[in-house]
Order: structure tokens, then C-alpha cells, then sequence
């Protein structure tokens, strides 16, 4: 319908990169991006009944909302020049779809496909996506020069699509990694989050560790291959990082500057933290001692861990919690301070400890988690002097 509109009003239009990547490998594209011959004005003016999002202005680029989905059109355009091996400072439109493909990183990200006129593939990109290889356009070191990015992009894609990196390409990328420096971390952590998960991330991570080294905190305290192996061993990003930083840096601290030198969410930080610091925890298998390691780190967390750690019978225990929904948390608990109150228990400190005590008790099945029975039972700890 898009392109349709596009080419009525007299544009050519084609679906690019990404998508015609991923349509190739009968995967259902993550988003569909346009390019057009159409001018930003023109087509706000094509899309003038559609909801738009104009931000993207400065770069050629009008999305419109379809159906609550957001195509990204973008016009025919080369880049200007590049400054500090980042985003150009300047885009130039073009009046064909060749120079358009020829700014593109990788040849099987620089195609492009319409129904009206087939498919544009200059640089070979089809075949190579039969073969398998991450190739540039263009001659690699210059590319690598222009943007330091497309290092961490080619590897990402390498690991996630299975890819081979063509022999000059990666060793244009070996010799401009220095220049990595100049990328912000945020962008380096998104590639390097999605590499990780990647069916070869850990052939890619152990093939170019070189590259590693550069955007990694340093010294590693540990091996880095055999880290990269026992990451790829788990499934998850989440997991894999965190495995990959406590073999890498052994000290929860030290993997906290690692986590905050790539700029990972706090989240993810305080994940591979936890992490690092329960790695070499011995997770019991009881159920009693599950509930006490949700309340205190969550049932997330703790899920996570054992998926590390390979605990089966404590993941079992864990589905059990869920399933029973058993009381692991003070919010969990069918009592409150009020009713505590009521029974004569002064508010502050005292509370606290009441309630951790009662909460305690519950997991241990001193008492069930009944409201009447928990006022009772209380009464009792109250009488005999121990809340
Ligand atoms: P994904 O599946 O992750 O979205 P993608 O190929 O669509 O992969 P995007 O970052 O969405 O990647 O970029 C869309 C297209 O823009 C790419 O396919 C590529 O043609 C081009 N592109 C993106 N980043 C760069 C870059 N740094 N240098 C050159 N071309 C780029
Ligand atoms: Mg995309």
C-alpha cells in the first residue's frame, strides 16, 4: 500500500535493508523500511491523511503510522561527511536507488526489493546471503573509518545470523578497532548485547577477541575464551552476559565497572552483579530455602541463577511456588502491621522485626498464612516475649 502510494504519485519506492534481508531467510521482517525518490516534504504530503512522526526529518526520514505499526520512509540519500568515525554530519539525497545502496554497511543489508521493479542488489547481496558472509560495500577499511560501529554491527551479525565475515572485511575491522573509541558505549552495548545472544557468539566472541579487548573494561582477571564458552553455553542474554562478566572479572565490583563502562541499564548491572556475587553459592535443594531467596532477591533473579547454576530441582521448586502462589514476601503475608498494631505491637523497629519473624515462621510452616491463625500465632509470640 505504501510503496503503492509512492510510485501513483509518481515516486519510486522500494523496501530496504533489514527487511529484504530477512524476507530472504523467510524470517518475518522486525520492521519495513522505505526508500523512495519522494522528498521528506513530499511525502508528508503523500502520507497527509496518516499520522506521521517527523523527528527523523534532518535524515530523510517520514514514518507513518499504518494500522499502528510505524514505517520508516526514507529519501534516496548518500551521507555527507564523516566526522570522528560517527554519523555523518550531513546527508545528500540522491535521485536513485544506486547511491542509496552504496552508503549501506553490508551487502546483504543493501538491498532492495519492490514488486513493481524486482529487486536492486548492486553488491551481491543475494549471494552472499545464500553463501552465508558478512562482505562491506565498498572497500572495508574505509567503511570501518567512516563509522567504527559497523565493527561491532558485522560481528553482531555474524553471531546472530551464523554468518562468515569475508576474509578482507575482517581484517579491515582487526585493524581500524582502535578507533572504536570514538562510538558511544550505549550504541557498542546494543550491538554487543545482541551479539551475545547469537547462535556463533561464542565462535565470534573467541575468533575476535581482539576486537573485544577494546571495548571491554580491562584487565580481564580470566580467560576470555573459555569465559565466551561458558557463556554460550547458557540461553538468554541476560544470562549469557552475566556468566561471561563473572568469568571475565571473578569480584562483583570489578564486574560492576564493566557493566557501568559499556553503560548497561542499571538493571542489567545490578543483574550481572547479583550474579557474580552468588556464583558460587551452593543453591539447596528445598523448598523452605527457595521461598527465603525469593523474598529476599525475587523470583526472577532466582530463576535466573538456577538456570546458571544448572539447579534443576530447585527450578522444579521454584515452579511450585508459582503454581501454589506461597507466601515468600512481607506483601505476600496476610497480616498487616495494623492488625499487629492491634494487638499491642508499637509501630517502627519492632514492627519490622515482628513481621520478618512471622514471615519466617509461614515459610517454615510454623503457621499457615490465614489472617485468623496469623493473629493468633502472633498473640502467642507476643506472650511468650519473642516479637
Ligand atoms: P535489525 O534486524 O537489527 O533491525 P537492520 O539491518 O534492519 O537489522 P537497522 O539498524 O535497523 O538494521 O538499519 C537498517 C538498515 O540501515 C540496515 O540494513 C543498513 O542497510 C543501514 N544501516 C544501518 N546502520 C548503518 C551504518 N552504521 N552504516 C551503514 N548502513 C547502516
Ligand atoms: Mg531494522
Amino acid at each position: 500500500m505504501i510503496l503503492q502510494r509512492l510510485e501513483t504519485a509518481g515516486f519510486e519506492a522500494y523496501c530496504v535493508g533489514g527487511c529484504v534481508r530477512d524476507a530472504l531467510m523467510n524470517k518475518t521482517p522486525f520492521d519495513w523500511d522505505i526508500c523512495t525518490a519522494a522528498k521528506p516534504e513530499q511525502i508528508m504530503h503523500i502520507f497527509e491523511d496518516f499520522q506521521l512522526v517527523t523527528n527523523g526529518l534532518k535524515h530523510g526520514t517520514v514514518t507513518v503510522i499504518v494500522d499502528r505499526k510505524p514505517y520508516e520512509i526514507t529519501t534516496f540519500r548518500t551521507d555527507g561527511e564523516y566526522l570522528d568515525n560517527r554519523r555523518p554530519e550531513s546527508v545528500f539525497f540522491v535521485k536513485n536507488i544506486e547511491g542509496d545502496l552504496a552508503r549501506r554497511d553490508f551487502t546483504v543489508n543493501a538491498m532492495a526489493f519492490s514488486p513493481l521493479h524486482g529487486f536492486a542488489d548492486l553488491f551481491g547481496g543475494r549471494k552472499d546471503l545464500a553463501a552465508g558472509i558478512i562482505k562491506c560495500v565498498g572497500d572495508p577499511e574505509k567503511r570501518f573509518m567512516e563509522d567504527a560501529l559497523r565493527i561491532m554491527r558485522m560481528l553482531r551479525f555474524a553471531a546472530v545470523l551464523g554468518f562468515e565475515i569475508e576474509s578482507k572485511t575482517a581484517a579491515a575491522a582487526i585493524k581500524t578497532k582502535k578507533l572504536l573509541k570514538n562510538i558511544a558505549a550505549e550504541r557498542i552495548c546494543t550491538e554487543f548485547l545482541k551479539l551475545l545472544d547469537g547462535k556463533t557468539a561464542y565462535e565470534i566472541l573467541s575468533e575476535y577477541e581482539e576486537i573485544f579487548a577494546e571495548i571491554l573494561f580491562l584487565p580481564f582477571k580470566g580467560d576470555f575464551k573459555a569465559a565466551a564458552k561458558a557463556a554460550a553455553e547458557h540461553s538468554g542474554t541476560k544470562n549469557r552476559l552475566a556468566v561471561l562478566f563473572h568469568m571475565l572479572y571473578f569480584e562483583p565490583q570489578e564486574v560492576k565497572k564493566a557493566a557501568e563502562a559499556l553503560k548497561m541499564s542499571r538493571d542489567m548491572t545490578s543483574f550481572c552483579v547479583f550474579v557474580s556475587e552468588h556464583f558460587d553459592d551452593k543453591i539447596p535443594a528445598n523448598i523452605t530455602y527457595m521461598r527465603k531467596a525469593v523474598g529476599a532477591y525475587g523470583k526472577e533473579r532466582m530463576l535466573s541463577l538456577c538456570e546458571i547454576k544448572n539447579a534443576k530441582e530447585a527450578i522444579g521448586f521454584l515452579e511450585t511456588i508459582e503454581q501454589k502462589k506461597l507466601c515468600c514476601t512481607l506483601k505476600e503475608l496476610n497480616i498487616s502491621g495494623g492488625d499487629l498494631a492491634d494487638i499491642g505491637i508499637s509501630k517502627g523497629k519492632r514492627m519490622g522485626k515482628a513481621l520478618e519473624r512471622i514471615l519466617n515462621d509461614v515459610i517454615e510452616e510454623k503457621t499457615d498464612n490465614e489472617k485468623n491463625s496469623l493473629v493468633s500465632y502472633a498473640r502467642r509470640l507476643v506472650e511468650a516475649g519473642e516479637i
